[in-house]
């Protein structure tokens, strides 16, 4: 039997932050995790360069259940302080937009930092073990038995993340050990992932498929000015993976392609000078010219701007101001960034993270109900619920 102070199971980005910061404490700290590879969630985030924060994350930036729970945590681990371990280590980084900080090299200069750090205080990293059960004590403590060995610890951390990516390891552990402590767990969804059309809209816009365009997309009250992509499937790209965040089966969302634009003013513009181009031509001014000529397709637009008529004038600008999909669903666990839901935070010490019912069992990161929008947001969870829980375990 090995005994530790604490063992972390899940040693991705909040489970390593957690060991970081109880080592430091001079509690030993074994990380236990069924992967090989080290960080794989880190290695392949950001397109390879990692998006390790964002200059300006804060909670509005978050969905959860309870809107309050992650202020805390929050507001004692900064974007700054992460920043200031990555320049400890001579990484190289920039703000690509919007706060959003990514390595100028590779991802494995975050993984090889927080390995590096880990080392440093001792943490024991067990790699390559299937956690086969887990008990607590009469006395309080915990027994991990793995497929190798047993542990014992006083204080148990779950970070084994979410649903997300099961190519590469992800599993429903977390959610299991929060349901068999009596912990609730919130329905889990795939989030910030992109969305699938039913079969009658994708035939309608099948030949947009590869068609880029800046657009405001809006759902359920929040709206995200970004990029829309056209995909065989249905829809991605940056401002539609934040809509997936606040999206739920049977809602719309609603898209304005030409978000800079007053469209019913252009075209009485337009009409005012006695243009007598065709309205796809008109379109294509401000939007990409496939996109033009398939709305001009789906509102039966034909000719010039001479000899559009009011009510197909109207249909024209509503589609470009008001488009409204109802998207059949995301694409699936395979492809999304995220899981929104996890580990009810009202069953968790927003200090801590410590269940309140379960003294000595906690929860960090993705696998708790605290999911962030795209652009770093997530990994800021992950450094700061790491670091509450490393304070207190
Ligand atoms: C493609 C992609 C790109 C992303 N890019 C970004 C980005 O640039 N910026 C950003 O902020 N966020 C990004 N994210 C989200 C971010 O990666 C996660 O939110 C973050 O990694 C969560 O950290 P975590 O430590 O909670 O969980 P994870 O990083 O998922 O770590 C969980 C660990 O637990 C282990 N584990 C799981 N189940 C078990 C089990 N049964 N037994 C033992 N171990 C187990 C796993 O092997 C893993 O090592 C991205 C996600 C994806 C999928």
């Amino acid at each position: 039997m090995l005994k530790f102070d604490v063992v972390v199971i899940g040693a991705g980005g909040a489970g390593m932050m957690c060991a970081i910061h109880t080592g430091r404490r001079g509690r030993s700290v074994a990380l236990v995790d069924h992967a090989t590879v080290i960080g794989r969630k880190i290695l392949i985030s950001g397109g390879g360069r990692c998006n390790f924060t964002n200059i300006n994350a804060g909670p509005d930036n978050y969905v959860s259940n309870n809107p309050h729970f992650h202020k805390s945590a929050l507001s004692r681990y900064s974007p700054g302080e992460f920043i200031e371990m990555v320049e400890k280590h001579k990484i190289a980084y920039h703000e690509k937009k919007l706060g959003q900080l990514f390595c100028d090299g590779s991802a494995s200069q975050i993984v090889d930092m927080l390995v590096a750090e880990c080392d440093k205080v001792g943490a024991e990293f067990l790699k390559g073990r299937i956690v086969k059960e887990v008990k607590k004590e009469s006395d309080g403590s915990f027994l991990i038995y793995t497929n190798t060995e047993s542990l014992s610890c006083e204080s148990l951390v779950i970070a084994t993340g979410g649903l997300s990516i099961p190519q590469i390891g992800a599993t429903g552990f977390g959610y299991q050990i929060a349901q068999q402590f009596g912990l609730n767990v919130v329905e889990t969804n795939p989030a910030l992932d992109g969305f699938n059309f039913s079969a009658a809209d994708l035939s309608k816009f099948k030949e947009l498929t590869g068609v880029s365009v800046d657009s405001l997309v809006s759902v359920n009250k929040a709206a995200f000015r970004e990029n829309i992509l056209f995909t065989h499937t249905g829809l991605s790209g940056p401002a539609s993976l934040q809509a997936s965040l606040y999206w739920k089966k049977g809602d719309s969302i609603h898209i304005n392609i030409a978000p800079d634009i007053d469209p019913v003013r252009y075209f009485n513009e337009r009409f005012a000078e006695g243009s007598n181009k065709e309205v796809k031509n008109i379109l294509a001014e401000i939007i990409p010219r496939r996109l033009a000529e398939i709305l001009c397709q789906m509102e039966n637009i034909k000719g010039n701007i001479s000899e559009l008529s009011e009510v197909k004038m109207r249909a024209i600008t509503n589609r470009l101001e008001n488009w409204q999909i109802t998207p059949q669903g995301t694409v699936g666990y395979k492809k999304a960034e995220v899981t929104r839901g996890g580990v009810d935070t009202n069953a968790l010490s927003s200090q801590t993270m410590e269940a309140k019912k379960v003294p000595g069992l906690y929860f960090i990161g993705e696998v708790v109900d605290v999911t962030g929008q795209l652009g770093g947001y997530n990994f800021q969870w992950a450094w700061a619920s790491g670091y509450a829980a490393g304070q207190a375990v």
